[in-house]
C-alpha cells in the first residue's frame, strides 16, 4: 500500500478560546493510503503537531503491507512501533476503514455492522468570548438541539446566563480543568440555574479525589476528556466520572475508540464522543460510530471556513452521514 500526506491550514471562523489557550489557525495532517482517506488533527496538549505527525508517517510508510483487510494487525504492529502519537495512528486508522468499505464499496458504518441512520444529534461549540459576541455567535449558530459551552475562566457563570438567554437548546459546559473543585461545585451549584444537561472536566485530570467529590456533590453528570486518551485508561477512571469523552485523534482512530466504547460500557459510563478543530473527513470517521455513543460532540468541521472536504450532511442540528462508500468524504466542490 502506498501512504502520501499533505498538511491542510484550517481557519477558524472566530478565534476559538478555552480555559487554557486560543487558536486561529490549525494545521492538520490529510493522510492517504491508496484510495483510503484519514485526517491528523495533533494536538500539542498531548505532545503532537503536524511535524511530528509527519515523522511518525515517515517511519511507517513503508511497514503497513500489502493487505488493508488486516487493519488490526497493522495497527497493532504500529502500537507496538510507536508509543504515543495518537493523531497520527488516527489517520492512518481512518484511511484503511476508508480504503476497505471503499473496495467492498459500502459506507465505513455498515462495515462496522452500525447503524447509520439514527439521528446523530451533535453539540455546537460556543467558545470563550465577550458576552455580546457568545450571545451572536449562539444566535447565528442557527438551529442546533444543543450547545457547548467553554468555560473554566471568571466570568463563566455569566457566559452561560448570556447563551441561554438567546437560546432554548441544552446546553452542556466544558471547563477544560480550568477549576479547583472547590470553585467547581461554587460554579456548578451556580451554573444548575440555567438549566445544564453535563459538566465536561470541571478541573485537573490528576485530581482524582477531587473529580469524586464533585460527582458526589454536584449533582449533575460528569464527562471527564483530558488525559483520557485509550480503553486502558478507564478502569482507573470509575468513580470519578459518569461518562468519558472519547475523541479519534487522542485515542488512534476508529478500532481503538470501538475497544473504549465496549470498556466504558462495561463500567457503566455514559459515551461522548468528541472531536479536535478538524476537517469533514476526521469528523465523518467519528460519526461512523455515532449510533454507539449517548453524546456526540462534533462539530470541528463547522467552526472551520475552509474546510476542504465534503459530504457529512447538517440540518437541525443533526450530522447525516453519506451513503457514498468509504468515510463519505470527498475534495469539496468536485
Ligand atoms: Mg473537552
Amino acid at each position: 500500500m502506498n501512504l502520501a500526506y499533505h498538511t491542510v491550514d484550517l481557519k477558524l471562523r472566530h478565534p476559538f478560546r478555552i480555559a487554557r489557550s486560543v487558536t486561529q489557525l490549525k494545521k492538520n495532517v490529510i493522510v492517504r493510503i491508496d484510495e483510503g482517506i484519514g485526517e491528523a488533527a495533533p494536538s500539542e496538549y498531548y505532545g503532537e503537531n503536524a511535524e511530528t505527525v509527519i515523522q511518525c508517517l515517515e517511519k511507517v510508510k513503508d511497514q503497513l503491507g500489502d493487505d488493508p483487510f488486516q487493519i488490526e494487525s497493522i495497527l497493532s504492529n504500529l502500537s507496538e512501533k510507536i508509543s504515543r502519537n495518537f493523531s497520527a495512528k488516527a489517520a492512518i486508522d481512518m484511511a484503511l476503514h476508508d480504503l476497505v468499505a471503499k473496495r467492498l464499496d459500502i459506507p465505513v458504518y455498515q462495515l462496522l455492522g452500525l447503524n447509520g441512520s439514527v439521528p446523530l444529534v451533535t453539540s455546537y461549540t460556543i467558545g470563550i468570548d465577550t458576552l455580546v459576541k457568545m450571545k451572536e455567535k449562539t444566535r447565528q449558530a442557527g438551529d442546533f438541539l444543543v450547545y457547548k459551552v467553554k468555560v473554566g475562566v471568571e466570568n463563566d457563570v455569566d457566559m452561560v446566563k448570556a447563551v441561554r438567554e438567546v437560546t432554548d437548546a441544552k446546553i452542556r459546559v466544558d471547563a477544560n480543568a480550568g477549576w479547583s473543585a472547590d470553585e467547581a461545585l461554587e460554579k456548578i451549584s451556580q451554573l444548575k440555574e440555567y438549566d445544564i444537561e453535563f459538566v465536561e472536566q470541571p478541573i485537573d485530570p490528576k485530581d482524582k479525589s477531587g473529580l469524586k467529590r464533585i460527582r458526589q456533590q454536584a449533582g449533575i453528570p460528569i464527562i471527564i476528556d483530558e488525559h483520557l486518551m485509550t480503553s486502558t485508561d478507564i478502569p482507573n477512571s470509575v468513580g470519578c466520572c459518569d461518562g468519558i469523552n472519547i475523541k479519534l485523534a487522542k485515542c488512534g482512530g476508529i478500532r481503538e475508540a470501538l475497544r473504549m466504547i465496549h470498556v466504558a460500557r462495561a463500567h457503566g459510563l455514559k459515551v461522548m464522543l468528541g472531536c479536535m478543530i478538524e476537517s469533514s473527513v476526521g469528523i465523518a470517521a467519528a460519526a461512523h460510530l455515532g449510533s454507539l455513543v449517548d453524546f456526540l460532540d462534533l462539530d470541528g468541521n463547522l467552526l472551520v471556513a475552509n474546510d476542504p472536504f465534503e459530504g457529512l450532511k447538517l440540518d437541525k442540528g443533526k450530522l447525516h452521514l453519506s451513503n457514498l462508500p468509504g468515510l463519505g468524504i470527498i475534495p469539496r466542490g468536485r
